[in-house]
């Protein structure tokens, strides 16, 4: 004989299998389902950290961006270091000279994987109006580069649009073959 008393509040148990539906309605109620090179994907844009590599007029605007009005760190880029091993997002903002190109490469080459780099401007992205052959006609030259902001100088807006456009990119994991095919220019001095 049993001593064991059935609860008569306790619902009775239903053993109907659940429809689809249902059962994909109640499974988000307390969980969801991603890919894991999606949810990596999804925190690296998220959590740019930029290295602003000033040089000229373009730096000052850069400055804006980060500052109160524009506000980079909306986007989730906010965390500014000076050193290239605390940064994923080199910023080039202004000319570079041919002289300072090797300082600029073994900069990239001291930051870690994943990196990104943004040309800011007519000088970084293509000498400006510097025709001159102290002046390197593009970092791509020396560099990968992800994203290129058009403008002398460019606007703020500009330039989130530009991180915007690179967050698009890390998001749906595009393929870089200008990165992946990067090679240290031989013609360059080491530092
Ligand atoms: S693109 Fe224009 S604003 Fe930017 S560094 Fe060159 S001259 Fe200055």
């Amino acid at each position: 004989m049993s001593n064991v008393t059935a609860n008569s509040n306790a619902p009775v148990a239903q053993n109907q299998p659940m429809a689809p539906s249902e059962l994909e309605e109640s499974a988000r109620s307390f969980a969801f389902t991603t890919r894991l090179d999606a949810i990596v994907a999804w925190g690296r844009k998220n959590s740019l950290w930029p290295m602003p590599y000033g040089t000229a007029c373009c730096g000052i605007e850069l400055m804006s961006v980060m500052g109160p009005k524009y506000d980079l760190a909306r986007f989730g880029a906010e965390v500014v270091r000076f050193s290239p091993r605390q940064a994923d997002m080199l910023v080039v903002a202004g000319t570079i000279t041919e002289k300072m190109a090797p300082v600029l490469v073994h900069i990239y080459e001291q930051m870690l994987e994943p990196k990104y780099v943004i040309s800011m401007g007519a000088c970084a992205s293509s000498g400006g109006f510097y025709r001159a052959y102290h002046v390197l006609q593009g970092i791509d030259k020396v560099i990968p580069v992800d994203v290129f902001v058009p403008g002398c100088p460019p606007t703020p807006e500009a330039v989130l649009d530009g991180v915007l456009a690179l967050q698009r990119m890390i998001a749906t994991n595009t393929p870089r073959p200008w990165v992946d095919n990067w090679k240290r220019p031989e013609w360059l001095k080491p530092l």
